[in-house]
C-alpha cells in the first residue's frame, strides 16, 4: 500500500554483524514511524533466509520506487543500546580502520547483546546471616570455614533488618575461598543470598603506602588535568605506577565517576583485583575473556545504567560504556595484547585516547617500557611526561650481569655459574625465576646421522618449511604456528637411522635438568602449555608462597606479578630475537628484557639478574644494560626515523591467503591497480607521500596450508595514507578476484607477518 505513494517514506538503514561493508534498508516494522531515536536501537531482520540481529545505524528514505524492500520484525530496545559517545567513537573507529561498521558494532556488543537478548538485571549479590544463623553462629565449629564465614557476615552488626549484606567482592577480599562455606550454611538455612542494587554498596576503602615525591607530583599533575590530557606515566619496574592510578581512581570515585582500567591479556590476575578492591573498596568488575556470556552481558550493562563504578579489564573493555566517565588508565601500554590480530584489528591504547578525548577524560598510559610511539608523543610534548625513576619503598633496583656463553658448556641452555648461582640464591632463601621465550622441549628434532629435522608440512617461510617443537619429554612433536601434533617418529623418515635428537632448548628441557639438580625444592614451569586458566597462576604462585624454589617460564612471567621473594632472575639466551627481520623485534626484546629483570628484588630482598648470551657486544645489549630503556629507545627512534618506519611513517597491510598462490596474488595485483587508480590525478600522483610495496611473500609466507602474500601500505602523513584506503578500499571489496581469497586490512600492524 505505501509503494504506490509518490512521497518519499522512511527506512532503517540496518548494519550487520558480517563483514560486509553495506548498510542495509529495511521497512520499518508495522506500525512504528521510524526517527532519529531509533539510531543504535537492535533491530530483528530477516536476511537471506534466516533472521538477524543488527542495530540502526541510519533513517534513510524510498519511494517504494527502487528493489522491493523486506520489512523488519522488530526493534529490540525501547530506548537506543549504543548512543552519545560510545556510538560515536565506533564509527570512528570504523572509519579508522575500515572495518565494516556492522563488524565493529558487533565485536563492541557483549554476546548475548548481540544476538538480541534484553539487558541483564544487574543488581549484585550479597550474603547475610538469617535469624536463624545469628542465633546458631557460635554453635558452629570453632577454626572451621563455616564459622568464620558467619562471624564475618556477623562481624559488627546487631539487628537483622539494618545489617547491611555482605556483596560478594567484598566477601572475595575478606575470604578464600568463602562459596563453599556460603553454600554449607544456606543448605542449612543459616545464612542467604540476596540480591542487592550494586550502586548502594558504599565505598570503604583502605589506605595504601605514603605516597613518595615522584608519585605524587604524578597523582597532581593528574588530579590537575580537566578534560582530556594524555599523560604517559614512565616508571621503572616497582616504581609504584599502581599506587598513581589507585589515587587517581579514588579521586574520580569521589566526584562521582566512572573509571575503566585497561591490562594485558595477562596481567588481569586476582592479585591485581584484590588489591583494586581493597584499596578502592568498591566493587571492581573483572572484564575478561574468561567469564561467560552472562557476565559479559552484566559488566556492560552495570556500566551502561551508571551502576559500576570501576572496571579493570582486557582488551576489549576498551567497548565499555562510560555514561559517568572520569578516567581511562591503559596499564603496560607497551604490551602487544592490546592490538586485535583478526577479524576487527584495532588497537585497545589507541582507542581508549579516542575515547577520552571525545568523553573528555584523562587517560594515563602506564608501562616501565613504553612503546616507541607513545614514548615519541611525550617526547614531543603531546603527551604529559610523568616519570618515576625509583623503585618504592626499600627496594633498590637489580644489578644485571651479562655473561659471555660462547664456547662454555651448557647444560639444558644453564652454563655451570648460572646453575651456581642458583643453587646460592636458594640457599639464602630466595626465589629464582629462569626467562626462555621458548615453549616446548625442544625447538628442533634433528637426525644426527643425514641431518633432516622435522618440519610442518604446512607452515613455512619463503625459504624454508617451520621446524616442528619437540613436546612431552621428547616424545611429542607440534607447530606452534597451526597446532598440528604428532608423535616423534621411531626412526629417522629419511635414513632410518635412531638418531633423532632434540636441538636446542625449551623451557621444559630447562624444567627437566633443574628437577634433576635441585630436589629439595619446588620447580615450577609456567607458560601457555601449563597455564590454559588464568587462575591456574596464581594457583602455582600461591603452591610457591614464600619458600625458595625456582619458576620457569615465558614471556607469561614478564608481565605485572610482583613475587616479592624473587631474589635472582636468570635470562636463557635472547639471541634468536636480536636478529629477527621484524623492524619492532628490538623493542620487543627490549621490553621484555627489562620487564622480566623487572621482576626481581621488588621487595626488601636485593635483586640480580644474570642475562646469558652468545652476543655480549651485540648494541642492543649493550645500549639497553649500560644505558637503560630510555638511552635503547632514543637510539632505536634513530633508526626508525632513518629507516621510514613507525611512530615516523604510518602502515597499513593489505593480506592474502589463499590455497593456491596465485589466488592470492592476482587479489594483491588487482588491489593495487585500484590503490593506484585511486590517485588523485595524474598531476598530483608525484606529490603522493605514499609508497605501495608487493605483492610479495609473507615472512611466514605459508600457515596452516594457506599461502599468505601482502601488500604494504607507508607514508608519513597518516591523512593521505587514510584518504587512499577511503577511496580504493569500495573498489577492492568488489574485485572479482577478492572471492577466491580471504583478505584482511590491518591499519597499523603490530608486526608485518
Ligand atoms: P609498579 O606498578 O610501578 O610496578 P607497584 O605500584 O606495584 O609498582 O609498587 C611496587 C611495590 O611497591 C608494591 O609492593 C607497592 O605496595 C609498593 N609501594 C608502592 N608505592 C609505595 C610507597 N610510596 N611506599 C612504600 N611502598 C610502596
Ligand atoms: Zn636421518
Ligand atoms: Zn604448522
Amino acid at each position: 500500500m505505501r509503494s504506490d505513494s509518490a512521497l518519499p517514506f522512511p527506512t532503517l538503514q540496518v548494519v550487520l554483524p558480517l563483514p560486509l561493508p553495506q548498510w542495509f534498508d529495511y521497512l520499518p516494522p508495522a506500525d512504528h514511524s521510524p526517527g532519529a531515536d531509533d539510531i543504535g536501537k537492535r533491530v530483528q531482520v530477516p536476511f537471506g533466509s534466516r533472521e538477524m540481529t543488527g542495530v540502526v545505524a541510519g533513517i534513510g528514505q524510498t519511494t517504494g520506487d527502487g528493489p522491493e524492500l523486506r520489512q523488519a520484525l522488530g526493534l529490540l530496545d525501547a530506548a537506543p543500546l549504543l548512543h552519545g559517545e560510545l556510538l560515536a567513537s565506533l564509527r570512528w573507529l570504523a572509519r579508522y580502520t575500515h572495518a565494516p561498521l556492522g563488524e565493529v558494532l558487533g565485536t563492541a556488543l557483549p554476546t548475548l547483546l548481540r544476538q538480541g537478548e534484553p539487558m541483564p538485571d544487574t543488581h549484585a549479590w550479597a550474603w547475610r546471616l538469617t535469624a536463624l544463623g545469628v542465633e546458631g553462629r557460635e554453635r558452629l565449629r570453632q577454626g572451621t570455614r563455616p564459622r568464620r564465614f558467619a562471624e564475618l557476615l556477623h562481624e559488627g552488626t546487631r539487628e537483622i533488618e539494618s545489617r547491611p549484606p555482605r556483596d560478594e567482592d567484598s566477601l572475595d577480599a575478606h575470604m578464600d575461598d568463602w562459596r563453599s562455606a556460603a553454600r554449607a550454611l544456606s543448605k542449612r538455612g543459616l545464612a542467604e543470598r540476596v540480591a542487592v542494587p550494586a550502586s548502594t554498596l558504599a565505598p570503604s576503602p583502605q589506605s595504601g603506602p605514603e605516597l613518595h615525591a615522584e608519585q605524587q607530583a604524578a597523582v597532581d599533575a593528574i588530579l590537575a588535568a580537566r578534560g582530556f590530557a594524555p599523560l604517559l606515566l614512565d616508571g621503572v619496574t616497582g616504581s609504584g605506577k599502581t599506587e598513581v592510578y589507585l589515587h587517581a581512581i579514588a579521586d574520580c570515585l569521589r566526584r562521582g565517576k566512572q573509571a575503566l582500567v585497561l591490562v594485558p591479556e595477562i596481567g588481569l590476575t586476582p592479585q591485581t583485583l584484590a588489591r583494586f578492591r581493597q584499596r578502592l573498596g568498591v566493587p571492581v568488575l573483572a572484564l575478561h575473556s574468561g567469564l561467560n556470556d552472562n557476565e559479559r552481558a552484566r559488566g556492560w550493562t552495570a556500566f551502561a545504567r551508571g551502576e559500576a563504578r570501576v572496571a579493570v579489564g582486557t582488551r576489549s573493555a576498551v567497548f565499555t560504556p562510560l555514561p559517568d566517565a572520569g578516567l581511562i588508565i591503559v596499564d603496560e601500554e607497551h604490551d602487544g595484547s592490546y592490538k586485535q590480530q583478526d577479524g576487527m584489528r584495532y588497537h585497545a591504547r589507541d582507542f581508549a585516547l579516542v575515547r577520552g578525548k571525545a568523553l573528555d577524560v584523562p587517560v594515563i598510559l602506564g608501562s616501565a617500557t613504553p612503546s616507541l610511539e607513545s614514548l615519541h608523543n611525550a617526547l614531543g610534548g603531546r603527551y604529559a611526561h610523568l616519570r618515576l625513576g625509583q623503585r618504592a619503598g626499600d627496594a633498590k633496583p637489580p644489578s644485571v650481569r651479562v655473561q659471555d656463553v660462547r664456547k662454555r658448556p651448557l647444560e639444558a641452555g644453564l652454563s655451570a655459574e648460572t646453575t651456581a648461582a642458583i643453587s646460592s640464591a636458594l640457599q639464602a632463601g630466595g626465589q629464582v625465576l629462569v626467562f626462555k621465550n621458548r615453549r616446548g622441549y625442544a625447538p628442533v628434532l634433528m637426525c644426527h646421522d643425514c641431518g633432516w629435522s622435522a618440519q610442518c608440512k604446512r607452515c613455512g617461510t619463503p625459504t624454508k618449511s617451520s621446524p616442528m617443537t619437540v613436546h612431552g619429554a621428547g616424545r611429542r612433536l607440534q607447530c606452534h604456528h597451526c597446532g598440528a601434533r604428532q608423535a616423534v617418529p621411531p626412526a629417522c623418515p629419511d635414513c632410518g637411522g635412531l638418531a633423532l635428537q632434540p636441538q636446542g632448548i625449551g623451557t621444559e628441557r630447562i624444567e627437566e635438568r633443574l628437577r634433576e639438580k635441585f630436589t629439595d625444592v619446588p620447580v615450577l614451569r609456567i607458560d601457555r602449555s601449563t597455564t590454559q586458566r588464568r587462575d591456574a597462576l596464581a594457583g602455582h604462585l600461591e603452591k610457591l608462597g614464600d619458600r625458595p624454589g625456582i619458576l620457569i617460564g615465558t614471556q607469561i612471567l614478564a608481565k605485572g606479578h610482583d613475587l616479592p621473594h624473587l631474589t635472582l632472575v636468570v635470562v636463557v639466551g635472547v639471541d634468536e630475537g636480536l636478529f629477527s627481520a621484524d623492524f619492532r623485534a628490538g623493542e620487543k626484546l627490549a621490553q621484555q628484557l627489562i620487564q622480566v629483570a623487572g621482576r626481581a628484588g621488588r621487595a626488601q630482598k636485593p635483586g640480580e639478574v644474570w642475562l646469558q648470551t652468545h652476543h655480549p657486544d651485540h648494541p642492543l645489549l649493550n645500549t639497553l644494560i649500560n644505558g637503560g630503556y630510555h638511552a635503547f629507545a632514543h637510539s632505536e627512534l634513530e633508526q626508525r626515523q632513518a629507516a621510514g618506519f613507525p611512530p615516523f611513517a604510518h602502515l597499513a597491510l593489505l593480506r592474502a591467503e589463499a590455497k593456491h598462490v596465485d589466488a592470492a596474488n592476482a587479489f594483491l595485483h588487482a588491489a593495487k591497480s585500484a590503490l593506484t587508480a585511486a590517485f588523485p590525478s595524474p598531476a598530483e600522483r608525484g606529490a603522493q607521500n605514499i609508497e605501495i610495496q608487493g605483492p610479495i611473500p609473507a615472512p611466514m609466507s605459508r600457515r596452516a596450508g594457506m599461502h599468505r602474500m601482502q601488500l604494504l601500505l607507508s607514508s608519513p602523513s597518516r591523512r593521505e595514507l587514510h584518504a587512499l584506503l577511503d577511496s580504493a578500499l569500495p573498489v577492492i571489496y568488489e574485485l572479482r578476484e577478492a572471492r577466491k581469497t580471504r583478505w584482511s586490512l590491518d591499519v597499523d600492524p603490530l608486526d608485518l607477518y
